[in-house]
């Protein structure tokens, strides 16, 4: 099967060496195979996100001497899609309302020791699910209940890692034990990474993610929603994408299967860090292509710096 794989930019800064490296990394790995490569515009979030670097990153892109095979698919105009999969997952009673703020879910957690750390997920705080218990009679017939739209929606995850067959592979654990784990494949290019199945279990998606957001308030979907529906859309079979997104992947694989979605395979590389070892954020424009740009580097000088 010919490789489909996808750069995903979030316009909200501009593009900086590890953007470059991510593109290139799976821009080459199409070519090399003879594959696709697609741009998609992760614009969901309006407050953030601006058509001005939208039209920089593809200025960018093109400039490093990327080609993409399809006209760029951008998520603002995907809602409808996105709803539609909230409506159905709201049907089957796996999501709730939730009305708590940053800091009543940090009251719900405090621990009973001063200074003791949240417990933090792949999607942040584990939520305590306050709003889950509250709201446990009215979610018997969730038919009966339009899908409040201007609400942040939350996966019940409890209930959700036993919807369908999530977890349908048991493991003998070196303990004399078993459990059921649910996997995704992992490819590696280049001597950095991992290759192989990643495995995880219903406790982990309870206990390491819990109730993550599936829907913003102010959006009408999230990141994961988005991501999942998408890469499926387009035909997506490899994900190539930096390490930090390694355990919003779980979520991902769980929400293909709660939507009957094929699982890609994924590739998290490494991250490109500035010279004291920090990782590059949006915000830090010192690292941006087009300051290098404007110095005068060329496309060649930017692989030899990140190393592809
Ligand atoms: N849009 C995400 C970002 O800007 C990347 C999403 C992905 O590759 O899955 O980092
Ligand atoms: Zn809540």
């Amino acid at each position: 099967m010919a490789v489909v794989t996808r750069f995903a930019p979030s316009p909200t800064g501009p593009l900086h060496l590890g953007h470059a490296y991510s593109a290139l990394l799976a821009h080459d790995m199409a070519r090399a195979e003879g594959g696709v490569f697609l741009l998609r515009i992760e614009d969901i979030d309006p407050q953030r996100c601006k058509r001005e670097w939208e039209a920089q990153l593809i200025d960018d892109l093109g400039w490093l001497g990327i080609t993409w095979d399809s006209e760029p698919h951008r998520q603002s105009e995907r809602l409808p899609v996105y709803q539609q999969a909230l409506d159905s997952l709201w049907q089957r009673g796996l999501l709730y309302p939730c009305t708590c703020t940053r800091r009543d879910i940090e009251g719900a957690l405090s621990a009973p020791q001063e200074g003791v750390a949240f417990p933090a997920g792949a999607d942040g705080l584990i939520y305590p699910g306050t709003c889950r218990d509250t709201l446990q009679l009215e979610r018997s017939f969730p038919e009966a209940h339009p899908r409040p739209t201007e609400a942040t929606l939350r996966v019940d995850m409890g209930l959700a890692v036993h919807a369908n067959s999530i977890f349908t592979h048991r493991i003998d654990t070196p303990e004399g034990g078993w459990h059921w784990y649910a996997g995704y494949q992992e490819t590696s290019h280049g001597p950095d990474r991992r290759s192989g199945l990643i495995e995880f279990t219903p406790q982990d998606m309870i206990q390491g993610v819990g109730d993550f957001v599936i829907a913003r308030r102010e959006m009408g979907t999230s990141y994961h929603l988005s991501v999942v529906l998408d890469d499926a859309a387009q035909g997506v079979n490899l994900v190539v994408r930096g390490e930090d997104l390694a355990a919003a992947t779980r979520i991902h694989v769980v929400l293909q299967n709660l939507l009957g979605l094929p699982t890609p395979t994924y590739h998290h590389h490494r991250l490109i860090r500035d010279d004291q070892g920090k990782r590059l954020a949006k915000r830090d424009d010192a690292r941006a292509l087009s300051k290098y740009r404007a110095e005068g580097a060329t496309p060649a000088d930017i692989r030899r710096m990140v190393g592809v």
